[in-house]
């Protein structure tokens, strides 16, 4: 059986040069970076050229990044540490509905330190509208966070006008660029946040290892306490390979970004009209325009569950997603399509597509072929069809 992956957003294959860069890490260079002897030495040299590549890629000076253990490490980082550092001003937060887990959780575990949180809302198509962040900023706000781009529908927010509301209150900015960082161009020079949470296996590297952008200046507390590895911000002996991977995974994504952007755009075309051709009553969840990454296109199938799709397509060899995977297995509707006021039974229907950089015309080939026939048999199976 054909196997077509279409699940991107949820996690990457690793790509076979970052797999060649780490290997040298597990095999011969086993060194304490922290060491000072030649074996250790060795390998604090491999990190210090990874930091410094990933800063030149990112816009940073190399002192602002610190890695992680993935995303979502770096999420609680940013929120935590910020709100925990700067609660003398306030205890106020500021996201939005949207968030990944990682930051929304981050939140909750705030509330229940007694923090505040609003969470803005978003438009039919996503979008958090600036205006209302500006109304949402108060005196005791410490930290903003708004993701960059979204996991389940693509959308794409205006980060340096939504950055630049905050900064002109003297609140701290973070965003969530897991989904972004090598997949679109971010210059942090320009870009206007204090902070950037990026993760290695969206875009192809190993899993388990991220990095944070913290602007110099910001006032953080660690939450990983221990030795002084990371400049103090986060204790722990260093996974080394991993961070090697970060690095060589964020270089192959640069490097290939114009040529993917195009590719994906070309895909999202050809399965959305494809499937518009052979199928009525589906809907796009998010923007169509150029405001959504077209890697992504989530798509509600009116009258069926997407558990069912799911299933289907799985037995033919096709990997898909409904909802964000953290809440598959649940019939609970995803919190991002509640959020932009889907009705509830149009959201249990939706199915997120992401393409990556190892997806081919055949995979979309052979999913405008195996998709429809699915949808038009479930369908007549279906009791509200
Ligand atoms: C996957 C993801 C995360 C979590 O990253 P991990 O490296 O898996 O911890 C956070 N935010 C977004 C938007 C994601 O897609």
């Amino acid at each position: 059986m054909r196997k077509t992956y279409l699940d991107n957003n949820a996690t990457t294959p690793l790509h076979p040069k970052v797999l060649e860069a780490m290997l040298p890490f597990y095999k011969e260079l086993y060194g304490n970076p922290s060491s000072i002897h030649h074996f250790g030495r060795e390998v604090s040299g491999a990190i210090a050229d990874a930091r410094h590549k990933a800063a030149d890629l990112l816009g940073c000076d190399v002192s602002e990044l610190y890695f992680t253990s993935g995303g979502t490490e770096a999420d609680n980082l940013a929120v935590i540490g910020t709100a925990f550092a700067n609660s003398e001003k306030g205890k106020h937060v500021i996201t939005s509905p949207i968030e990944h887990h990682a930051v929304l959780e981050a939140c909750h575990f705030l509330e229940k330190q007694g923090y505040e949180v609003t969470y803005l809302p978003v438009d039919s198509k996503g979008f958090v509208d600036p205006d209302e962040l500006k109304k949402a900023i108060r005196k005791d706000t410490t930290v903003v966070s708004i993701m960059h781009i979204n996991n389940e529908t693509g959308v794409v927010q205006d980060i340096p006008a939504l950055a630049k509301i905050a900064k002109e209150s003297g609140v701290y900015f973070h965003t969530d660029a897991v989904q972004s960082a090598g997949k679109v161009p971010i210059n942090l020079k320009e870009f206007g946040v204090d902070m950037l949470s990026a993760s290695a296996h969206k875009i192809n590297g190993p899993k388990g290892t991220g990095l944070i952008y913290i602007k110099k200046g910001t006032r953080i507390q660690r939450l990983a306490h221990g030795g002084s590895h990371e400049s103090g911000m986060r204790a722990g002996t260093e996974n080394v390979a991993g961070m090697i991977g970060m690095v060589k995974a964020l270089e192959i994504s640069c490097e290939m970004m114009d040529s993917e952007l195009e590719k994906y755009g070309r895909y999202s075309s050809k399965l959305w009209d494809g499937l518009n051709e052979k199928l009525s009553d589906i809907v796009l969840n998010g923007p169509a325009d150029e405001r959504r990454l077209k890697n992504t296109l989530n798509i509600s199938f009116k009258g069926i569950e997407s558990e069912a799709i799911l299933l289907n397509l799985d037995m033919l060899g096709i990997g898909v997603a409904s909802g964000s995977a953290c809440s598959s297995g649940s019939t609970e509707p995803s919190h991002v399509m509640l959020a932009m006021g889907v009705k509830p039974e149009i959201a249990r229907g939706s199915v997120r597509i992401s393409f990556g950089k190892f997806t081919t015309d055949e995979d979309i080939e052979y999913t405008l072929e195996q998709l429809p026939p699915v949808i038009e048999r479930l369908r007549k199976m279906s009791p509200v069809a």
